[in-house]
Formats: structure tokens, C-alpha cells, sequence
């Protein structure tokens, strides 16, 4: 079996040890000095690797100019031009940063122009030294996977499979690949499926995990850790990425507990050995430093188990520095594990982006407000994007999306269509609401999970 690492400036992708952390910036590129401040906090913080949104050839200029400061100032941290929809600034990029990430779904219309355009890109990866990430992405599969094998795992992993075959062809294999989903149940099964399929074919290319539109707090923990901690034990991915719809430097610790939970007394990595279940209730015991390491160690150890229905339930005594976690507490951590696997939905279930350059508007509190107004829909699945350009797609298992466009201008989405264009922002979540009871009373569209 043939293991390929992957250089990414001065990280190596791909090597035993511990899963390498990485992040993203939620800064407009081409806003240098937010850009570059955000960088040296979120290295300075332990992210060994660090994106930019890099929609345009500007913002490959600016990103140009982020390097060469940052590299000035000692600071070597890898940087990745993230781009959707356009070949043009992946080759350009390509010149400029440590890796360009691209998602197949929207690289070219036309596949014959994709491959063609695809050889271009891995002929200036060559010459620079820069990797790449084929970045699938549940929700913006491209249309020809989607017909032949659906919005599925299976499709995420057939387009990850095909995109590899077009690198090999191509003789480059600085590759990396990411299956992301904010359904923990699809990410998982999609590398697990890609993870067999390249041991069948003899080469495994470095993986990059990750649970999209993770959302905040405990929610966005508690799914991200659950996905990643069940990849993990199976000894799937080589670098991850925890999204939360937060500031990313609050990314960096949560990432880097599940990376180092994975990294067995500092030996060979992913050696840990999942809990061995005696019954369908598993009853546990903690006593934790703090109330998020407890949270990310019952994740990491229970979600997979109730993930992969080894457990139903779960039955938890915990201490945090020797002192009784109050009930409610706990009442609320059993829920979420419950949520993030997909096993009970006692809350809605809200799908909502990081935020990066693309998104114009404050995330963060319209999301909290959001989560707020719409806390009695129980059974709802309501996202929060960032942007109109990736939001729709990326929204995949949404019933309901508020999706930023431009500045100030919301469009409102029951499933993928925008019934209310350009709406003000300061209207947008009554409308959204106001959608959502119309369609109930309409019985146009009842929620799922209840
Ligand atoms: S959906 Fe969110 S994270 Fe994705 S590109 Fe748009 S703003 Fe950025």
C-alpha cells in the first residue's frame, strides 16, 4: 500500500502523527491589514494551516501580499487560496499560494474542459510547489455525479475517485482530498466509502476532514468532534478542520484537544481504540478540567458509538475539577450527542457556514438571533450562509435558508428556492418566519423529524 504525503509549505500532509490543525480566515482578502492580523493571531494560536478566500485575481493579489508580510515577520504558516467557480484564479493562485483548494462541483461546467483546464493547474502546481485540495462538498456536487448516483456518499466519493484518476493521469499527486457534510452520518459514510476505495486501489492520498456548517457553541462541537473522532479511531484523515460560526481563533482549541486525543502517549497516531460497549445504554464517568473538555471528550468517546448504533443511550456521572456538573447541563450535552448523531431531534437542526471573505454581513449574531426566533421549531432543518455563491448549494439537507447576498440583502430559501429575493436585512428573519408559519398552515411543507 502505497501512502502519498503532501507538502504544503512547511507542513507535510500525510505523515504519521498527529492530524495537522488547520483553519480559515472570515476576513475579506482584500482587506490586507484585517487579513494579516487575523493570520498571525490564528498561527500564534496553533493553526498550522491557514485559508483565504480567494474568489478573484485581486484577492490572489492580496493573498500575495498577506505572504510575503507574513513570511517577513518569521511567520511560515501555509497558506490556501480557497476558489470556487473559476479555473482562471485557481492557475493564478497557483503561483502565489502553498495549496489551492478547488471544489469539482463547480471548477468547469463541462468536464472535458475541467480535465483540460485541471491539467493546466496541476502543470503550475508543478512548477511552484503548490498542492492542491479537491474540495466535495455535499450539496455542490457537480450535476453529472449527481444524476448518475445522487446527492450521496456514494456520488461524493465516485467524484473524489474521478478526480483522482485525472490527477494520476496528469503524473501529480500533491493531492488532497475532503468529503465535507454537515449531515455527521453522510460525512463519515462518504470517507469511510473513498478511504476503501483507494486501499483497493493501492495508493491513499491524504485526507482532509471536516463537518460543514458545523453552526456554534456546543452544537458545532459536539457534531464536528463526533464526525471527526469516528474517522479518527478508523484511522481516516491526515489534517482537520473544526467550522464553527464563531470566531475562527475559537476553532483552533477544539481542533487541536481531538487532534491530540487521537495522538496515543505521543506515539504513531490513531492508535486509540474506540470504548467497548457492554449494552445498549453506556454508563460513564467523568471528571474533566473545564466543561468543554468534557464535552469534547464524551464526543470523541460516546458520539461515535452512538453514531454507528453500538449505543442507544447513555448514562453519565460527571465532575468538572471534582465538582457535580449540574443536571441540566448534562441533560443538555445528552440531547446534543443525541442531535449530532441523528438518533432524537429535540431542537431544530441548523446548518450554518463559518463565514469567510464571501460573507458581508455579521454572521454570528444574525445566526444567534435566528437560532433564537426559530427555537420552538423542533423537527426544521434551518441554515444560515454566509453568501449566495456557495450558501444554496451547501445548504443541501436545509428546509429553510436565509442566505446572505451582498451587503444588507438576504434571500430566503424553502429548500432550493429562493422565494424572497433581496430582502432587507432587517426584514429578513420576520420573513423567514413568516414563510415558515405560512407553509405550515398552508400544509405546503411539515417538518421531518417529529
Ligand atoms: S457559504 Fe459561508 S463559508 Fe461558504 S463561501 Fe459562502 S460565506 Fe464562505
Amino acid at each position: 500500500m502505497k501512502r502519498v504525503q503532501v507538502r504544503v509549505g512547511n507542513c507535510i500532509i500525510g505523515e504519521k502523527g498527529r492530524a495537522i490543525v488547520q483553519t480559515m480566515c472570515n476576513t475579506q482578502t482584500l482587506d490586507i491589514d484585517s487579513s494579516l492580523k487575523q493570520c498571525r493571531e490564528l498561527s500564534a494560536a496553533g493553526a498550522r494551516i491557514i485559508r483565504l478566500t480567494t474568489q478573484g485575481l485581486k484577492e490572489v493579489a492580496a493573498l500575495k501580499i498577506i505572504k510575503e508580510s507574513l513570511r517577513e515577520q518569521a511567520i511560515f504558516t501555509p497558506l490556501v487560496a480557497d476558489v470556487h467557480f473559476s479555473h482562471e484564479v485557481a492557475l493564478a493562485a497557483a503561483a502565489v499560494a502553498d495549496k489551492v483548494r478547488i471544489n469539482p462541483g463547480n471548477f468547469a461546467k463541462d468536464h472535458e474542459v475541467a480535465k483540460k483546464e485541471f491539467e493546466k493547474l496541476t502543470d503550475a502546481c508543478k512548477k511552484s510547489g503548490c498542492a492542491i485540495r479537491i474540495g466535495i462538498n455535499h450539496g455542490s456536487l457537480g450535476e453529472r455525479i449527481v444524476h448518475k448516483y445522487g446527492d450521496t456518499p456514494e456520488g461524493m466519493k465516485e467524484a473524489a475517485i474521478e478526480w483522482i484518476e485525472m490527477a494520476e493521469m496528469c503524473a501529480f499527486d500533491q493531492i488532497i482530498i475532503s468529503l465535507k457534510s454537515s449531515n455527521t452520518i453522510v460525512m463519515t459514510r462518504a470517507y469511510e466509502l473513498l478511504y476503501r476505495e483507494m486501499q483497493k486501489r493501492g495508493v491513499i492520498y491524504p485526507l482532509h476532514l471536516g463537518v460543514t456548517e458545523a453552526g456554534n457553541g456546543d452544537e458545532g462541537r459536539i457534531k464536528s468532534a463526533v464526525a471527526l473522532a469516528s474517522l479518527l479511531y478508523e484511522g481516516i484523515g491526515d489534517t482537520i478542520r473544526v467550522s464553527l460560526t464563531e470566531n475562527p481563533l475559537n476553532e483552533i482549541p477544539v481542533a487541536e484537544y481531538i487532534s491530540r486525543f487521537f495522538d496515543k502517549e505521543g506515539k504513531e497516531a490513531r492508535t486509540r481504540k474506540p470504548l467497548k460497549p457492554d449494552g445498549p445504554v453506556l454508563s460513564r464517568s467523568y471528571n474533566e478540567k473545564s466543561y468543554e473538555e468534557f464535552v469534547l471528550r464524551a464526543s470523541c468517546e460516546l458520539g461515535p458509538l452512538m453514531l454507528n448504533r453500538s449505543i442507544d443511550d447513555i448514562n453519565l456521572d460527571v465532575k468538572i475539577s471534582g465538582i457535580k456538573l449540574e443536571d441540566n447541563l448534562l441533560e443538555r450535552f445528552r440531547d446534543n450527542l443525541l442531535q449530532a448523531t441523528r438518533r432524537k431531534f429535540s431542537r431544530p437542526e441548523y446548518i450554518a457556514c463559518p463565514g469567510c471573505g464571501r460573507t458581508l454581513f455579521d454572521l454570528e449574531k444574525v445566526f444567534e438571533e435566528v437560532k433564537m426566533r426559530t427555537s420552538h421549531l423542533k423537527g426544521y432543518n434551518i441554515a444560515v450562509m454566509g453568501c449566495n455563491v456557495n450558501g444554496p448549494g451547501e445548504m443541501a439537507d436545509a428546509d429553510y435558508g436565509y442566505v446572505g447576498e451582498g451587503r444588507n440583502r438576504v434571500t430566503i430559501y424553502r429548500k432550493e428556492i429562493p422565494v424572497y429575493r433581496s430582502v432587507p436585512q432587517e426584514r429578513a428573519i420576520d420573513m423567514l418566519l413568516e414563510l415558515i408559519e405560512q407553509d405550515a398552515h398552508n400544509r405546503v411543507f411539515l417538518p421531518r423529524h417529529v
